[in-house]
């Protein structure tokens, strides 16, 4: 694959994954740390003096156009950012996307809407997601992938398609795979994991694989409930996935056999509901109400979390401890932060929400070693597992 600032790429049409995927609520962007991330690239092919026509998805929409997941506000951000005209277009194939494109000028961008409106950018059948990027690839000349926080996921606009057409990787992706191979290559002594967060199925898959290389695992948010229950212990209304009882269970017992300091919290702060005005109780891991859920970790595990983070020389971090947009419910989050800012090595904070959490919480982004832009891709690279996305760029 060639390097992309060596690519001539002058009246050319590059299509462009980025990921977009930002936190927003009604219509207002809470973060846009991976816009920003997703810029450098942009800017770099508009120099070139291509045109771009950018796909990206947000969220996990179900049943096709929903205007909770729409792209139009990402349209607008990108355009205040970059000073210039973001054309958008609300299809994503079809002959009104492909007028837009084939009229569209060296310099110029087209942000596509959700690229998961479409039910075939995910379908799991091959020949589905093949024909959907065959349409794609009409659009374009030349692909560039830079959707790092997609690139473990095996779909159309990020597998499919770059083989479609010839390719390169984006620097945001360049940057993201180089601190990553730091971590999964030679981590320095004593390597601590901390996770969290709410993707509780996709994220207990890959704490087995990390059972045999980290010293330290810490887990807080929402996937801590199933360890609890595991455990024997009541839970009351949290987060929980019973089908992962068994495999807990199991996780439990090789952090033992591998000598892994496995750090659960032994207080949680519950609530009767999900909202921001729920009044919080701080109890004992063992004595979380049957009508409650816990929605952060309690200040005494917050700071065991931490006495263990600061002597880890690297450390990795996905998944906020508590519910931090509450802010109720954000001292176990920004404990852990103050943590990972002091650790004498390299800390990496990776995930959309724990990016946007640290930026909200105060943190500066230089605090920390790196912030990455993938949650689960991140996860999946320090896993050792080969990405579909990184694959199709001849970086698998
Ligand atoms: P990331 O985007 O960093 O990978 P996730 O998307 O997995 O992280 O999870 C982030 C979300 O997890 C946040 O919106 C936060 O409110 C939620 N969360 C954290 N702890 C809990 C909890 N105990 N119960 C419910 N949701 C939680
Ligand atoms: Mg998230």
């Amino acid at each position: 694959m060639p390097e992309l600032s060596t690519v001539d790429l002058k009246g050319k049409r590059v299509f462009l994954r980025c990921d977009l995927n930002v936190p927003i609520k009604d219509g207002v962007i809470k973060d846009d740390g991976r816009i920003k991330a997703s810029l450098p690239t942009i800017q770099l092919l508009l120099s070139k003096g291509a045109s771009v026509v950018i796909a990206a998805h947000l969220g996990r929409p179900k049943n096709g156009p929903a205007a909770e997941f729409s792209l139009a506000p990402i349209a607008k951000r990108i355009g205040e950012l970059l000073k210039q005209e973001v054309k958008f277009s609300q299809e994503i194939t079809g002959n009104a996307v492909a007028e837009m494109v084939s009229s569209l000028k060296s310099g110029e961008i087209l942000l596509l809407e959700n690229i998961r409106f479409s039910s075939f950018e995910t379908s799991k059948d091959d020949v589905e997601r093949e024909n959907f990027a065959k349409e794609l690839a009409s659009y374009a000349d030349f692909y560039v992938g830079d959707g790092f926080g997609a690139v473990h996921r095996k779909h159309a606009s990020v597998f499919d398609l770059p083989k479609l057409l010839p390719h390169a990787a984006g620097s945001l992706i360049g940057a993201e795979v180089k601190v990553l191979k730091t971590l999964t290559e030679k981590p320095e002594r004593p390597y601590g994991v901390v996770l969290g967060g709410a993707k509780i199925s996709d994220k207990l898959a890959v704490i087995e694989n990390l059972l045999s290389k980290v010293d330290v695992l810490a887990i807080g948010g929402g996937m801590v409930f199933t360890f609890l229950k595991a455990q024997g212990k009541e839970i009351g209304t949290s987060l929980v996935e019973n089908e992962m009882l068994d495999i807990v269970k199991e996780l439990i017992e090789k952090a033992k056999e591998n000598g892994v300091l496995l750090l659960l919290p032994t207080d949680i702060i519950v609530a009767p509901s999900f909202s921001p005005d729920a009044v919080p109780t701080l109890v004992s891991v063992d004595q979380i109400p049957v009508d409650q859920m816990g929605l952060d970790i309690g200040p005494n595990s917050a700071e065991k979390f931490a006495s263990e983070i600061v002597k880890c020389k690297t450390v990795f971090w996905n998944g906020p401890m508590g519910v931090f947009e509450f802010p109720n419910f954000a001292s176990g989050t920004k404990t852990v932060g103050q943590a990972l800012t002091q650790v004498k090595g390299i800390s990496v904070v990776g995930g959309g929400d724990s990016a946007a959490a640290v930026r909200a919480l105060g943190f500066q982004d230089s605090q920390f070693g790196y912030i990455s832009t993938g949650g689960g891709a991140s996860l999946e690279y320090l896993e050792g597992k080969k990405l579909p996305g990184l694959i199709a760029l001849d970086l698998g």
